[in-house]
């Protein structure tokens, strides 16, 4: 580039941008490195029924385990797979792993545990969507009621028609829909109605506004009161604390996950809760 602007004459270069630029060229370069190398695992976090104190379903998590160093978040590297358009690829495999992980569980087990997956809003520019969940449920054997995909408030507002197009298809399979960090965002109460969702999970910023002061609990209770006016089951994110379990199921919450219960864990550690099947047994006795 400096070359084309003719000799003699000097190019200001911008160190800042440019070590910017490197370091997200190299970060493109392992993304892609990590994604055929399957350097992608999936944690669980458990969602337990608030009423019958029973795991209902388990949230599939990615993390990135480079061969070498530590485990990378998603808060991390989603956001820059989906500015380069990876987040197909990893959000295809995350699905493919998540729901073989699921066949496989729901195999072995007595009750029936659903698999929530996390889906970018950039995954709903692919029309091919809603074909690809068919064919990985074909593939696995999952059923589709034992799925449900989270979306958020910020993917139904971004591609609005195509998103609520591929949102009837997966519905229509049978897939379970939820609306995740709801209240986070920015979207209208009328425009989400239009959408096929079954359940709200209320954001853990406004979980964890659930004190003894009154005024705090507006708004986590506005939330549970709107899911039930829309018929939409709720779902409180970030529990943490028997004090806010047990406001949660006074308001009428219907399902609560976090880390009163599990932290998202391995494959093989969330294996024996699974066959547990309940986690509030433990937690009964607890005094926070
Ligand atoms: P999310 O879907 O809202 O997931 C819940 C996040 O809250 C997880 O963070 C979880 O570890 C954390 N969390 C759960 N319980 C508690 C709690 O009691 N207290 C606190 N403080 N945090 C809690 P994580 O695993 O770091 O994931 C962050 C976000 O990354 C997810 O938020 C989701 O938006 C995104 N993400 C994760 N996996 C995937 C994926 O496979 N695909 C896509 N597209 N996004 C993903
Ligand atoms: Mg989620
Ligand atoms: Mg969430
Ligand atoms: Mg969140």
């Amino acid at each position: 580039k400096a070359k084309e602007l003719g000799r003699g004459r000097y190019q200001i270069f911008d160190y800042t941008m440019s070590a910017l630029n490197v370091d997200r060229m190299a970060l493109t370069g392992k993304l892609k490195q990590a994604i055929t190398q399957n350097e992608f695992v999936l944690h669980f976090q458990p969602i337990v029924e608030i009423e019958s104190h029973s795991i209902a379903a388990v949230e599939a998590l990615i993390r990135w385990q480079p061969s070498e160093g530590e485990m990378i978040y998603p808060g991390n590297f989603i956001e820059h797979a989906e500015e380069t358009g990876l987040i197909h690829e990893i959000g295809n495999q995350v699905l493919l792993s998540a729901c073989e992980q699921g066949a496989q569980w729901n195999r072995q087990l007595t009750h029936p545990v659903t698999i929530a997956v996390n889906l970018s809003a950039i995954q709903f520019e692919n029309p091919e969507l809603a074909d690809y969940i068919r064919d990985v449920l074909d593939t696995t054997g999952l059923p589709p009621e034992l799925l449900n995909v989270e979306i958020t408030e910020t993917t139904v507002m971004k591609h609005p028609e195509q998103t609520e197009k591929l949102l009837r298809e997966i519905s229509d399979m049978g897939v379970g829909i939820s609306i995740d960090d709801f209240g986070a965002g920015y979207s209208s109460l009328s425009y989400l109605m239009r959408f096929t969702a079954n359940k709200l999970k209320i954001d853990k910023a406004f979980t964890q506004q659930l004190t003894d002061r009154r005024s705090d609990q507006i708004i986590p209770t506005a939330i549970i009161n709107l899911g039930r006016s829309l018929n939409l089951q709720t779902v409180a994110e970030g529990v943490e604390t028997r004090f806010q379990l047990d406001m949660l199921y006074d308001k009428g919450c219907d399902y609560a996950q976090g880390y009163l219960f599990s932290k998202p864990v391995d494959a093989e550690t969330i294996w024996p809760m699974l066959q547990a099947h309940t986690l509030l047994e433990d937690v009964r006795g607890m005094h926070i």
